[in-house]
This record gives C-alpha cells, sequence and structure tokens, in this order.
C-alpha cells in the first residue's frame, strides 16, 4: 500500500503539470546521426535551443545544415541518436512510436511547403480530418473546423477542392488544418516556398496574427524576407546554431502588404 507520503507526491505531480509555465520546447545538447552501412552522418552537432510559449522564431541555414533534421525532431516524427528534447514537460526522448504519435496529434501543428490536402475533399473535410482522433462530437467537430477556416479568411469556401483554390489559399486550408485540435506549436517547413511573393507576405499576416494571440510558432525558411516577419532569427551551420538572434525592426506584414502592388495590378 502507498503511503500518504506517496500518495500526496503524486497528487502533486498530476495537479502541477498543466499549470507548469516552463519553456514549450527545451532542447539539450542533441546528436543526430543518419546510419548509411559503411558511413554515417553527423546531421546534428550538439544543439541546445530553448523555445518559450508565444516566440516565433525563424529557422534559416544552407542546404544541409540540418534545418529538416531539426525540425523532423520538434515534429516528433524522428528522435535524437543522443541529447534531450522536452517538449510541454514531456521527455520525448524516452517515448515510444504510438506515444510519439498520440503527442504530435494533440500538441503540434504542421505545415508544409507543398500544402498537402486531399485532392478529392473540400476544404471543410480537408480541415475536419485531424479532429476524427480526438475525442469530439460530430456537430462539435464540425463548428470548430467551420471557425479555423474563418480566421484564416475562407469562411465562403468550406465546399470548395483544392483544385477550386488558389496556392495561396490552398496553404491557408493547411493552416486551418494544423489549428483546429489547438496545437501548443506550429510548425511549418518553407510554408511559402511554392508562392508568391505577395501570397507569402499575406502567409506571413496570417502567422504575426496567430502569434499575436498567443501561439508559438517556429518556421523554416531559406528567405531573409520571410525570417524577418518572425520575433527571433536562428541560424544553422554544419549541425550547429551559428546565430541566434532576436529580430530588429521587424515588419508587420499588414504594412508591407499595403506597398505591394495588388494582384489585379501587376
Ligand atoms: P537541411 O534541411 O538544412 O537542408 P537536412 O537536415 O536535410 O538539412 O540534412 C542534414 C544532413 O543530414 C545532410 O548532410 C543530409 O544529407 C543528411 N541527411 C538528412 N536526412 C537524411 C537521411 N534520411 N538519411 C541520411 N542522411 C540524411
Ligand atoms: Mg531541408
Amino acid at each position: 500500500m502507498a503511503t500518504l507520503a506517496q500518495v500526496e507526491l503524486k497528487n502533486e505531480v498530476k495537479t502541477k503539470e498543466p499549470i507548469s509555465k516552463g519553456p514549450v520546447i527545451a532542447v539539450e545538447e542533441v546528436h543526430k546521426y543518419y546510419d548509411l552501412g559503411e558511413t554515417k552522418v553527423h546531421a546534428l552537432r550538439g544543439v541546445d535551443l530553448t523555445i518559450e510559449p508565444g516566440e516565433f522564431v525563424a529557422i534559416m541555414g544552407s542546404s544541409g545544415s540540418g534545418k529538416s533534421t531539426f525540425m523532423n525532431m520538434l515534429g516528433c516524427l524522428d528522435k535524437p541518436s543522443s541529447g534531450k528534447y522536452i517538449l510541454e514537460s514531456t521527455d520525448v526522448s524516452s517515448l515510444d512510436k504510438k506515444q510519439l504519435a498520440a503527442i504530435r496529434n494533440r500538441k503540434l501543428g504542421f505545415v508544409f511547403q507543398g500544402f498537402n490536402l486531399l485532392s478529392r475533399t473540400t476544404a471543410l473535410e480537408n480541415v475536419e480530418l485531424p479532429t476524427l482522433y480526438a475525442q469530439m462530437e460530430k456537430d462539435k467537430r464540425m463548428a470548430r473546423a467551420k471557425e479555423v477556416l474563418e480566421l484564416v479568411g475562407l469562411g465562403e469556401r468550406l465546399d470548395h477542392f483544392p483544385s477550386q483554390l488558389s496556392g495561396g489559399q490552398q496553404q491557408r486550408v493547411a493552416i486551418a488544418r494544423a489549428l483546429v485540435n489547438r496545437p501548443a506549436i506550429l510548425l511549418a517547413d518553407e510554408p511559402t516556398g511554392n508562392l508568391d511573393s505577395r501570397t507569402s507576405v499575406e502567409i506571413m499576416q496570417i502567422f504575426q496574427d496567430l502569434n499575436d494571440s498567443g501561439l508559438t510558432i517556429v518556421l523554416v525558411t531559406h528567405e531573409p524576407d520571410i525570417a524577418q516577419f518572425a520575433k527571433r532569427m536562428v541560424v544553422f551551420r554544419d549541425g550547429k546554431i551559428r546565430h541566434d538572434d532576436p529580430v530588429r525592426n521587424r515588419p508587420r506584414a499588414a504594412e508591407v502588404l499595403k506597398t505591394l502592388p495588388g494582384i489585379d495590378e501587376d
């Protein structure tokens, strides 16, 4: 039988978790090796990074510097070879595949360069999809999907298929899909890579608005013009962080848009 002290300790740990105010992401001394049989690629070489709630971080660096390897780890798609990754006080390094999938669905939202929408499925259905794994009733799921589509300005296009939407609109559907389960963090890997300049800034306006309302965002980009909309810039080289600085004179995407020609004008 558990002693009173043990029971108290257990309760304390239980009640403490939701109100813990620590960093959302804490990465300590992380190394990642890809084993290619004869050779090993040392893709991350001792990375330390802490991200607090409400930050907006841009990850930069040339091709092969380790950005995607690092994002895959943050996204719980892959685990470090050594070192620690703590996501909202959960030590991810110790979880198995099933637990990783669960934490991914509950805590993280993903946006990719290629939108990755299901083509025979409407905007609304695409956004509703991740809620199928959450414990939610049908009409609640639908309402929630509508709400996030309205948030990204697509309230009028719920029944459109991806082929009936522009690239920028498809990316907004993907952002809505990423938000529908109310993630703690939004992870975006080159989200503007397939978009023209004006549409890219429009997407950054959505990111800045979401960040203003408290969402933590980590964004990978190789474009300095896009990175400047974040609050903090982290630069990778050869598997290590070489620079980590706040962005000075950060522009507001909404203001920049006023200086760009409209789609009809150019
Ligand atoms: P970036 O996203 O900055 O271009 P990556 O993280 O994709 O960089 O790659 C970092 C290094 O790890 C590169 O040398 C790359 O070739 C290697 N690498 C990435 N993914 C794999 C993999 N799945 N298997 C083997 N090597 C990989
Ligand atoms: Mg990459």
